[in-house]
């Protein structure tokens, strides 16, 4: 049974803060795999993530000095 949409998206943001097990994984990957939808909330969360990662950089060499 494949997971639904609302828990796909709801492990891609926790993925973040979070270790998945390894059988949360596999349902998400098989859920990305077949809803593009899913896969493409996931690759946002990343980017998303990264973005803030680096503004957060960025603000602590701006407090530093
Ligand atoms: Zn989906």
């Amino acid at each position: 049974m494949m997971m639904k949409c609302t828990e796909a998206t709801q492990m891609l943001s926790e993925r973040l803060d979070r270790k998945l097990s390894t059988k949360e994984k596999l349902s998400l990957s098989i859920h990305t795999a077949m809803c593009s939808p899913c896969r493409q909330f996931g690759e946002q969360m990343k980017e998303l993530r990264d973005i803030t990662k680096v503004y957060k950089d960025l603000n602590n060499v701006e407090t530093k000095e």
